[in-house]
């Protein structure tokens, strides 16, 4: 089971992000591009970052442009401090201001604990954590700079973290991801602390399973989503759409009282589904 496209895509009230700019980054694939669409679709005008995959990233630019908004493809390696400096200041230069920041770049290098290199470790925790501080960090100095402007947002900036059921769920053979993931929620939670009384709100999104190319041998085959479907009581595996979703809710004024959340969109997979027949 899962739903179609075209269904699930045009729920979205068109103006809910009128006149707002958002920043997704690691948006020319899977859940990001699927945010960054909808984003467009609710009237933001969107930065798709990308680092490698310059087409995909200019073909999402070109379906978000259709729904009347702007967009660009920036290139920046989240992991990389001047990159992503670059980034943020090209992006207040050439857009105004930075209303939206969805810190969802992410990858995944698997190894059992004793297989696993340092390489392996840091590389994922560059990316996955000290990626979205970075990008956390420069959005917000924009977001203070500006303060709020009513007309626009009842916040000064809003930020959703990109997390993942991993960050309560331990998963073997990925001790570095489910850390980097663990460590985001802290993050979030703490920056949403930090920065609340100036009116930036900080909330994470926790997919589940979700079809994308990062867990692509955990849907590829008959047999594999048939496992899958044992952790997920809702009987669907995610779509990005599904994910995408849950951002535009949060980065909009309908959840302007919503601070240091995470939102699990899982289909039910973090209610323990082992539990509804066993223990
Ligand atoms: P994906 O592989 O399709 O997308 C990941 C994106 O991040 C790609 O565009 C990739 O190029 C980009 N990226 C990687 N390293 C980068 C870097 N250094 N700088 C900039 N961009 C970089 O996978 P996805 O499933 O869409 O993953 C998106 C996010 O969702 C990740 O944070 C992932 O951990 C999270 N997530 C996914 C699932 C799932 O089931 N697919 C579940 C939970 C969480």
């Amino acid at each position: 089971m899962s739903s179609t496209e075209g269904t699930s895509r045009n729920v979205i009230p068109a103006q809910l992000l009128r006149g707002q700019k958002a920043l997704v980054t690691g948006a020319n694939s899977g859940i990001g591009r699927a945010t960054a669409i909808a984003l467009g679709r609710a009237g933001a005008d969107v930065v798709v970052n990308y680092v490698a995959g310059r087409e995909e990233a200019e073909k999402a630019v070109e379906e978000i442009t259709a729904f009347g908004v702007r967009a660009a493809a920036y290139e920046a390696d989240v992991s990389v401090e001047d990159q992503v400096v670059a980034m943020t200041n090209r992006m207040v230069q050439e857009f105004g201001t930075i209303d939206i920041l969805v810190a969802n770049a992410g990858l995944q290098r698997d190894a059992a604990l004793t297989d696993m290199t340092l390489a392996q470790w840091q590389k994922v925790l560059d990316v996955n954590l000290t990626g979205q501080f970075l990008c956390a960090r420069e959005a917000t100095k924009e977001f203070l700079r500006r303060g709020v402007v009513p007309e626009v947002s009842r916040a000064a900036g809003k930020i959703i973290c990109m997390s993942s059921v991993h960050q309560i769920i331990p998963w073997a053979g990925h001790v570095n991801y489910a850390s980097s993931k663990g460590g985001v929620q802290m993050m979030m939670a703490t920056m949403a602390q930090e920065l609340a009384p100036k009116r930036i709100r900080v909330n994470a999104v926790a997919p589940g399973a979700i079809k994308t190319p990062i867990n692509r041998s955990a849907w590829e085959t008959a047999q594999a989503q048939e496992d899958l479907l044992q952790l997920i009581p809702y009987k669907r595996i995610g779509d990005p759409e599904d994910v995408a979703h849950a951002v535009v809710g949060l980065a909009s004024d309908l959840m302007d009282y919503v601070v240091g959340t995470t939102l699990y969109v899982d289909g039910g997979m973090t209610l323990f589904p082992g539990f509804a027949t066993g223990g």
